[in-house]
């Protein structure tokens, strides 16, 4: 079997273990529309790597012959998984295949900028990987601020000043790991699907971390776009007029939208003179107006949004839908879900595990 196909198709069963496993041979060979052979042979090989288990459970045949039940071997690999979207702090995580963390580290930036930010998100990795021990290590994911090619080379990312600083290589290179990076936004939406069980066919997620960005998924795989900045969606205007931001220009979507807003909001909760359900309204109407846009162009079927620091409150979910309901036909917001991730403050992590995930194992 020429290579291409081999690796295709050890992602294939690899793919359908891991979002629909346990399954036995037979009903892997029907999930994947590989042979029954070559199934067989594929589990063998994975097996062999500590990539797949036999679980001992097993299935009844039509034929009457049990079936031996094959799963995901989670823990036969960790993940090192680094957030960097968190300018203050860097967090890192070792996690099983399935993202269960195993053990965690983190260090302050203390307002590092440049290659010293990378050299103390290189020191939290190589904690981990000593803390590894004997198991063996798929690979280290970076979710990282920025715009990223499929590299691993962050094209910018202004709170680290960096500037066509290649960030993946530098890390595999002194961590002699296999080593990837990509935009933190959206490797949250990645691991919405591979962690949270979300479709990957129309997904949206919003990430309301230090700036505000977005990933999307559409046909099950991630968009780039030409210049690896699809869901750079923080400047769109979203209001005429409105505060002034870090671009230059006033009322973009991260004005209205941020960390700093929905601190506020959640403290305005405590005394509603301060007028909640106004800064509600206003978060719904902006957010709407440079959203539903994007929802009804893609026909996105999940509009999620990653919220590290459990700010975001059922009241503001329900303001952001009753202003997509004002712009998008009914039968465009009957098919839309919008929602709160439950990934919490480890979306980023999880992130950056599902990366290792997609580029190693070549899962979606
Ligand atoms: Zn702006």
């Amino acid at each position: 079997m020429p290579g291409d196909a081999r690796a295709h198709n050890r992602a294939l069963v690899l793919s359908s273990l891991f979002h629909a496993g346990p399954l036995s041979r037979a009903e892997l060979a029907r999930a994947t529309g590989l042979t029954r052979v070559t199934v067989s042979d594929l589990v063998a090989e994975l097996t062999s790597e500590d990539l797949v288990q036999d679980t001992g459970g097993r299935t009844e045949t039509r034929v009457g012959k049990p079936g031996a039940l094959i799963d995901i071997n989670s823990d036969g690999h960790m993940i090192a998984a680094l957030d960097l979207s968190d300018t203050s702090t860097v967090r890192g995580a070792l996690m099983t295949l399935r993202g269960k963390v195993v053990t965690r580290r983190e260090a302050t930036t203390n307002g590092a900028t440049g290659a010293a930010v990378a050299e103390i998100a290189i020191d939290v990795a190589r904690g981990l990987i000593a803390e590894s021990r004997e198991a063996k290590l798929l690979g280290v994911g970076i979710a990282s601020p920025g715009v990223l090619t499929p590299a691993g080379d962050v094209v910018y990312a202004k709170d680290y000043g960096w500037t066509d600083f290649p960030l993946a290589a530098l890390a595999g290179a002194e961590l002699t790991q296999h080593t990837y990076a990509a935009n933190d936004a959206n490797v949250r939406a990645l691991a919405e699907f591979t962690f949270a069980g979300a479709s990957a066919e129309g997904l949206m997620e919003v990430s309301l971390t230090d700036g505000l960005g977005a990933g999307i998924l559409l046909d099950g795989l991630l968009l780039l776009g030409p210049s690896n900045a699809a869901g750079e969606i923080g400047h769109i205007p979203a209001m005429v007029g409105g505060d002034p931001c870090t671009c230059g220009r006033r009322g973009c979507l991260e004005t209205v939208l941020n960390k700093r807003v929905l601190e506020a909001a959640a403290a305005r909760g405590e005394d509603p003179a301060l007028g909640r359900e106004e800064a509600l309204e206003r978060v719904g109407t902006a957010a709407a107006a440079v959203l539903a846009p994007i929802v009804s162009a893609f026909n996105l079927s999940d509009l999620v949004f990653a919220d590290p620091r459990g700010l975001v409150t059922d009241d503001f979910v329900a303001a952001i839908r009753a202003g997509l309901e004002e712009r998008l036909l009914p039968q465009t917001m009957d098919n839309l879900d919008v929602r709160v991730s439950e990934l919490g403050a480890d979306a980023g992590l999880l992130g950056a595990g599902a990366l290792v995930l997609a580029e190693r194992l070549g899962l979606t």
